[in-house]
């Protein structure tokens, strides 16, 4: 029979058309949403995943905006544009496009964005927020694998959740939003001894690696829920970390790459715009 498949692209979809009416009724309050993109160089993959963001700010009805700078850009004027965006009334959140060029440094530049408008929820403040449970912007693809999980009524608490990677980008973060579920997790990465003893244990596995077929359907147990973050390309086509024929024999539940996480990680972007614009207008 085989695994039941969580499509993130059909739920964004539906949790977009909700969203589309939340920014009409902000509009009816003169309020609107606006999501200020920020792209240094001219890296094609970059650029399509603004544009990405943008397109999907548009449809939803936010303001979006991308400013597009030069390579040669310094450090110095890219935090000046930040202190300027963090000023503008209208700019409600704010996404630096990473990575950056070697000459900037990330962290300074993700600090010196208004936690108020840190939709990308990396801001030391925002991320110290999520450690201790408090309600604040979570980073968009822990978020989006958090709201899936939920959306397809997979039981957390108390349940066993194997994370294969620890960036902050993906695997700390969403093992942090899983923990405040009151998950049991266990996070592995290059130096973990005998991996697939742990991926055998779970639960639930998240596999965020970056190397296709990674994760079989031989190193999970029988009705685990597997979540597959890895985008790859190989041969042109577009992959993730899980082998999903063999995972899908075995496994309760399984996402697709492409139309699983992808989608969910702009649609929780949206979803913090609007809520910073929420919060810095006072609308409940
Ligand atoms: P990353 O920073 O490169 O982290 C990869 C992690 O995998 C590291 O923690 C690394 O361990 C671990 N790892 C590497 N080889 C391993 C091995 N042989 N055994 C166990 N662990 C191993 O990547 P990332 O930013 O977290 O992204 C992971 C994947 O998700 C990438 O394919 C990326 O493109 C994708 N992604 C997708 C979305 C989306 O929206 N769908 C968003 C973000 C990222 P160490 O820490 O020990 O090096």
């Amino acid at each position: 029979m085989g695994a039941e498949v969580i499509y993130g692209k059909q739920l964004a979809t539906e949790i977009r058309e909700d969203m589309k009416q939340e920014a009409a009724e902000l509009r009816e309050k003169g309020i609107i949403p606006g999501l200020t993109v920020v792209l240094i160089g001219d890296d094609p993959a970059s650029l399509s995943y603004v544009r990405g963001k943008q397109k999907a700010s548009e449809k939803i009805g936010l303001a979006s905006n991308l400013i597009e700078l030069p390579e040669n850009t310094s450090e110095v004027e890219l935090l000046d544009l930040i202190g300027q965006l963090n000023q503008d009334g209208e700019v409600h959140g704010i996404l630096v496009q990473l990575p950056l060029p070697d000459h900037i440094d990330d962290q300074k530049v993700i600090e010196a964005i208004e936690p108020q408008k840190d939709v990308d929820g990396f801001h030391p403040i925002n991320i110290g927020r999520m450690m201790t449970g408090q309600d604040t912007f979570y980073p968009c693809t822990p978020y989006g694998i958090l709201v899936m999980l939920k959306r397809a009524r997979i039981a957390l608490e108390g349940r066993h959740v194997v994370i294969i990677g620890r960036s902050n980008l993906v695997g700390k973060p969403v093992g942090q939003l899983l923990l405040n579920e009151h998950a049991t997790v266990t996070h592995c990465h290059s130096r973990t001894e005998n991996l697939q003893h742990h991926t055998r244990h779970a639960d639930i596995v998240i596999v965020a690696v970056g190397k296709p077929a990674f994760i079989t359907g031989d190193d999970i147990k029988e009705g685990a829920v597997v979540i597959d973050v890895g985008v790859n390309r190989v041969d042109g086509k577009l992959t993730g970390d899980v082998d999903f024929d063999s995972v899908k024999e075995k496994a309760s539940h399984v996402t697709p790459v492409p139309k699983g996480v992808g989608p969910m990680t702009i649609t929780m972007l949206l979803s913090n715009t609007i809520q910073a614009a929420k919060s810095i207008h006072n609308v409940t």
